[in-house]
């Protein structure tokens, strides 16, 4: 997901069916903590936007919506064109000034550790909220202005001395811009210099209506194969493809035979396009061998379920081993975090 209007936000994924509370959710009380013995096994979620936003007026999301609508210029178009049909249940925003409370509570409550993604001000906030559940990342786009940069030297600081973890989320493609344009280049030479890992938007987006509130979007630069010249220039870059480069899987399927530093979120995809093909997508990964790059993330946003709603995808995948499961949901961002776990769980 990139900054910018709450289109924006739409864009980078998007709509639910049967947000029924996830098994995961037994045990705990009202308020989120946990009251028995079971806990629940730890999840990465490692796509989650620091957000405290106040959307006034926004209808429920159905997520996994079965088809995109077709549109003429010649009418108002609708920002988004994922048809609008009935779902149950639906995912409702937070109230005004309860999100980021909201979706720290489900992350208690399904044993969630995040990593969390905004300007560095912003993330610091959800830190101090919830400093064992939250691994922030701040990335080298100016917010709400396109084109715009933060000072490589301040960067550097945020990773350095800041606490920052991961750099992301990159937006080039909201921008047209390739991952590997010169003009990018050095940040990502600091990021290879400091051994931070970059979690770069590759793929989905412009929600049906890109001419109507994205313009500067090209699906093309998402092509995750324009990430091979600049891992050619930084051999030792570790790289997160945000949105696993969705729909373009065998392109996704080359960079992944090539490179073995490249991992894949399933982030926004899982929840924004039909079941099956989302599952199809997850499978394709799975099935070329890539077992052990494919990461879980939510791209949570807005609606303080969705997080619960994308892990249950997981956890409702009938190809899936339960190891399989436990190694997206947990292990395989573990290691790509290089966190000290001591064990696989
Ligand atoms: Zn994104």
């Amino acid at each position: 997901m990139a900054s910018g209007s709450i289109w924006k936000y739409l864009s980078c994924a998007l709509l639910l069916s049967a947000c029924s509370t996830v098994s995961l959710a037994q045990n705990f009380g009202q308020d989120g903590t946990q009251k028995g013995e079971t806990k629940a096994p730890p999840v990465l979620d490692v796509h989650v936007h620091a957000m405290d936003g106040n959307f006034p007026g926004l209808a429920p999301m159905c997520p996994n919506t079965s088809k995109f609508t077709a549109s003429d210029p010649k009418g108002k178009e609708e920002p988004f064109g994922w048809v609008k049909e009935p779902c149950t249940p639906a995912l409702y925003p937070s109230a005004s000034g309860e999100y980021m409370k909201e979706v720290l509570a489900e992350m208690e409550r399904m044993n969630v550790t995040a990593v969390v993604f905004g300007d560095p001000k912003s993330v610091q906030k959800w830190k101090d909220a919830a400093p064992a559940r939250v691994i922030p990342g701040t990335s080298f786009e100016d917010g709400m202005a396109p084109g715009k940069r933060v000072a490589l030297e301040e960067l550097r600081k945020d990773f350095s001395i800041g606490g920052f973890k991961v750099m992301g989320e990159i937006g080039l493609q909201y921008e047209a811009i390739s991952p590997s344009d010169p003009s990018v280049d050095a940040y990502f030479a600091l990021a290879e210099e400091l051994d931070i890992p970059v979690a770069i938007h590759m793929g989905t987006g412009g929600s049906g209506r890109a001419n109507v509130t994205m313009p500067k979007f090209r699906g093309s630069m998402g092509n995750p194969l324009l990430l091979e010249e600049l891992l050619a220039r930084h051999p030792k870059l570790r790289v997160q493809v945000m949105h696993a480069g969705y729909p373009m899987i065998e392109e996704m399927l080359t960079l992944l035979q090539a490179n073995s530093h490249v991992y894949v979120d399933v982030a926004g995809l899982i929840w924004s396009y039909p079941i099956k093909e989302v599952n199809r997508y997850i499978e394709r990964l799975m099935d070329g061998g890539f077992e052990d790059r494919v990461m879980f993330g939510t791209d949570q946003l807005l609606w303080p379920k969705l997080m619960a709603y994308s892990i249950s995808i997981i956890q409702n995948a009938d190809y899936l081993t339960p190891q399989e499961k436990r190694d997206i949901l947990y292990n395989n961002a573990a290691r790509f975090l290089r966190l000290d776990t001591g064990q696989s769980k």
